[in-house]
């Protein structure tokens, strides 16, 4: 059987699109990411990183698509096959799918990649390592930013309102540690309940109009990943219910449990849901 150690080539659909590489993959995995899934209709895609210097376009160039800042999508512009990857986090190389190699059979996947935020219908039994939140924050990104925004808007709220108000246990040195080891996930309820707060801070006169608008700048500058899956009705009062919680507290509950993520929160009645449910606490909350 072949393999990809001595490089290889691919093809779109239609065929127009070509490349060729002329090393073995940096690395070869599958991904379960919604960037991903979304960039390929696909519920995951597998992939592999070629370094710059060892490939080449051989047939016409794609169209590229700049899905973020840094981050370029290559597809046919006749028949749309995505055809590669590019981003400023992988500076040295470019990610080929996987399913346009002229020869599929030689691709060989080593781990899945992000499968905390895989399908639930998707349960592949290839024994390969599961990872969960590879993803490193940018150091413009450092979490110690989340500290201030929420002790500057939540200090006056403080045991009032939670789960924000398990922010005044958090310390800069904790975020920091977990901004790099991974990401912070947060339910599409999140930026409603933060614009919520800090118009009602105004309002109360705890904060002046220019102090509201540089922390909803900075709240958007965090770039907190927000979930975007539809959740059902029924799944949040079924677990509100069970555990007598908001739905607001069960929101953060169900998102920790469907991406099998720590939740981060100093709530009694939400630690006690994730004691009974085996949600773990998020190492960076103070005890
Ligand atoms: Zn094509
Ligand atoms: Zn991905």
């Amino acid at each position: 059987m072949t393999d990809l150690s001595q490089g290889g080539s691919g093809h779109c659909l239609c065929g127009a699109v070509r490349y060729a590489f002329d090393a073995a993959p940096n690395w070869q995995a599958h991904c379960h990411c919604e960037s991903c899934r979304r960039a390929t209709s696909s519920p995951y895609t597998s992939y592999f990183g070629v370094s710059h210097g060892h490939w080449r376009w051989t047939g016409e160039t794609p169209k590229v698509f700049m899905s973020s800042p840094g981050v370029k999508r290559h597809f046919c512009g006749t028949c749309g096959s995505p055809m590669a990857f590019e981003g400023d986090r992988w500076p040295h190389e470019i990610h080929f799918f996987a399913a346009t190699l002229d020869d599929p059979a030689a691709f060989r996947p080593a781990a899945h990649a992000n499968w905390n935020e895989h399908l639930p219908w998707v349960n592949p039994d290839d024994g390969l390592p599961r990872m969960r939140t590879p993803r490193r924050l940018h150091p413009a990104e450092d979490m110690a930013a989340v500290l201030r925004l929420v002790q500057d808007s939540f200090a006056f709220m403080r045991g009032r309102i939670d789960p924000p108000s398990s922010a005044a246990r958090l310390t800069t040195a904790d975020i920091a540690r977990q901004a790099a080891e991974g990401e912070v996930w947060v339910p599409a309820l999140w930026p409603l309940e933060m614009c919520n707060l800090l118009l009602g801070a105004q309002r109360r006169r705890r904060i002046d109009d220019a102090k509201r608008r540089q922390l909803v700048a900075r709240a958007q500058a965090l770039r907190l990943r927000v979930d975007r899956e539809p959740v059902a009705i029924t799944a949040l009062d079924a677990l509100a219910a069970r555990h007598a919680l908001s739905a607001y507290a069960a929101a953060y509950l169900e998102l920790a449990l469907r991406r099998r993520l720590p939740l981060a929160t100093a709530d009694k009645a939400l630690l006690a849901a994730m004691r009974a449910s085996g949600v773990d606490r998020a190492a960076f909350v103070a005890r």
